[in-house]
């Protein structure tokens, strides 16, 4: 079994799902005692939101260089960032390290694609919906097309997700709120929903949806689980 080495902390409440989910992967893969190796290097998440919020991602970026290195250096064969909004620097990251780092975006394409899914609703960070690192490379890469919620909408849900669901708090009323949300991305066309950011599963599930939703935490840590028991 290969090592999985976890870029974690952002927030921890995500990262907690990420080490759950391969472990029981695992489990169910290899049976009796099994469970992942695994190396964590968990960051500070208040350091990392005060620095996305002044839009310091040169900063962001060394940091997430120097944490990928750090988990190489510490035998990790591949490498996750826990967070969506965190591989905006994943080429780079990539660059510096020489294990490979499984992308979420790649690993959710693969997804959405195997569905037979063309076209996605994407509800994330700000940083997630608005920039164009997340949204261009499912359109460049996979030929899946992208929708978004309106500005006052993503208000709404990058709001709920720093300021809830990010330290814990799942509240009933931003779960009504995401569901609306949900619902007006269907209606422009959205054959399925990319739950883009990794807290967000906490709140919205399957159960609660008409078209699939895609759990980005639970499929990348799947494919990372895929990828170690290769
Ligand atoms: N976990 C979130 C994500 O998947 C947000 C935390 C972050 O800003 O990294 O994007």
């Amino acid at each position: 079994m290969k090592t999985i080495g976890l870029i974690g902390g952002m927030s921890w409440e995500s990262s907690l799902e990420y080490y759950r989910i391969i472990n029981e992967k695992v489990k169910n893969e290899l049976g009796s005692f099994h469970s992942a190796k695994l190396v964590l290097y968990s960051l500070d998440f208040e350091e990392i939101q005060t620095l996305q919020h002044e839009d310091k991602w040169d900063e962001l970026t060394l940091i997430m260089k120097d944490a990928a290195k750090t988990l190489e250096k510490a035998g990790a064969d591949i490498i996750l960032i826990c967070t969506n909004t965190m591989h905006k620097m994943a080429d780079d990251v990539q660059d510096n390290i020489t294990v490979p780092l499984i992308h979420i975006a790649d690993a959710t394409a693969e997804s959405i694609l195997l569905n037979g899914l063309k076209k996605a609703g994407l509800l994330g960070t700000k940083f997630t919906m608005e920039h164009d690192f997340y949204k261009k490379r499912l359109t460049d890469k996979f030929g899946i097309d992208v929708i978004i919620p309106d500005e006052s909408d993503r208000d709404i849900i990058h709001k709920a997700l720093y300021s809830e669901l990010c330290i814990g708090e799942i509240i009933e009323s931003s779960k009504k709120e995401f569901l609306r949300i949900i619902d007006n991305l269907v209606e422009k066309g959205a054959e399925g929903i990319i739950l883009g950011c990794t807290e967000i599963p906490l709140l919205v599930k399957q159960s609660d949806v008409s078209v699939p939703v895609f759990d980005t935490t639970a499929i990348h840590a799947e494919k990372a689980v895929k990828e170690a028991l290769k």
